[in-house]
C-alpha cells in the first residue's frame, strides 16, 4: 500500500456479479474506512484493463457463459497475474474461483483455462448441483472464526500439491470432491464457493484481507455483534436435528 490509500478493485460486476457479490466490495470499503483508511474503489468493467496497482482485488461469482467471457478476457488482459506477481491480494467466489485456477469446464462443455494462480483445477460435477447452507472451520494457520455461506455450484474443484484448503466444511460440500475441503489459497490469492455475500457473512475474512494489505497482525476492533448473532443463528439452525 502506498500514500496511506488502500486501492481495491471489484473485477468485472458487468459479467461476475450474480449473487450479490457487490457486497463485498461495500464490506471491505467500509471496514477500510472504520479503521480511517482512505479507500480507493475501482469497478473494472470486462471492456477496462484492469489496473496493476491495486492492492486487494475482488472477483465474484457468475453463470456457467459470463464465466466463460471472463475468463477469456482476464486471459487476454494478463494484468491480474502481474499484480499477484507485485504482492496484489485476490478474493475471488464461485466462478472467479474457478477462473483462477488451471482449468474449468465452461458452458460448452469445453476445457477452459483459467489464470494459474490457484493450484486447483476444477472439473463438472456428475452428481446434484450443490446448493444451500454451508458451515465450516477456516484453516488454523489463518486464525479466523468459523465461516459461514451459502453454496450454489455444478463445478468440483481438487486441489493441486501447493494449494491449502481454505475451510474443512462442517456443513455443505465445499469444493465438492467428498474430502470436505471448501475453497483454496496460494500466498495472497484465495478462492471460496462462499456466496452470502461471503464478506457480509463472515467480516473476519475481510479483515484478514485488509491485515494483508497494511502489513500488520492486528486491526482496531469493531463491533460485530450483529454479525456474530447471524453466524451463531446459522451454527444453531445447523445442529437442530432435520
Ligand atoms: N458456473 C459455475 C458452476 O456452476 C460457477 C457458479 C457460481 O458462480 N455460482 O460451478
Amino acid at each position: 500500500m502506498s500514500d496511506n490509500q488502500l486501492r481495491l478493485v471489484w473485477i468485472y460486476p458487468d459479467l461476475l456479479s450474480t449473487y450479490g457479490d457487490q457486497g463485498n466490495a461495500l464490506v471491505v470499503e467500509r471496514r477500510a474506512r472504520q479503521r480511517g483508511l482512505d479507500v480507493a474503489r475501482l469497478d473494472v468493467r470486462s471492456d477496462q484493463p484492469i489496473p496493476t496497482s491495486g492492492d486487494i482485488y475482488l472477483i465474484g461469482g457468475g453463470e456457467d457463459r459470463p464465466q466463460r467471457l471472463a475468463a477469456e478476457r482476464l486471459r487476454r488482459d494478463g494484468h491480474l497475474q502481474r499484480a499477484v506477481e507485485n504482492g496484489a491480494i485476490v478474493f475471488s467466489v464461485c466462478a472467479g474461483y474457478q477462473i483462477l485456477g488451471h482449468e474449468f469446464i465452461n458452458d460448452l462443455g469445453q476445457r477452459e483455462p483459467g489464470l494459474g494462480l490457484l493450484d486447483v483445477m476444477s472439473t463438472r460435477g456428475e452428481g446434484e448441483r450443490c446448493v444451500g447452507d454451508v458451515l465450516g472451520d477456516i484453516d488454523p494457520r489463518l486464525g479466523l472464526p468459523p465461516l459461514t455461506g451459502f453454496e450454489n455450484h455444478q463445478g468440483v474443484t481438487h486441489l493441486g500439491p501447493t494449494a491449502r484448503a481454505f475451510a474443512q466444511v462442517t456443513m455443505g460440500r465445499g469444493n465438492g470432491t467428498g474430502d470436505g475441503t471448501e475453497g483454496a489459497y496460494n500466498g495472497t490469492v484465495f478462492g471460496t464457493y462462499m456466496h452470502g455475500p461471503v464478506l457480509a457473512r463472515n467480516p473476519q475474512i475481510a479483515d484478514l484481507l485488509l491485515k494483508l494489505a497494511l502489513d500488520v497482525n492486528a486491526l482496531p476492533p469493531i463491533d460485530d455483534r450483529w454479525y456474530e448473532a447471524l453466524r451463531d443463528e446459522r451454527i444453531a439452525a445447523a445442529q437442530q436435528p432435520a
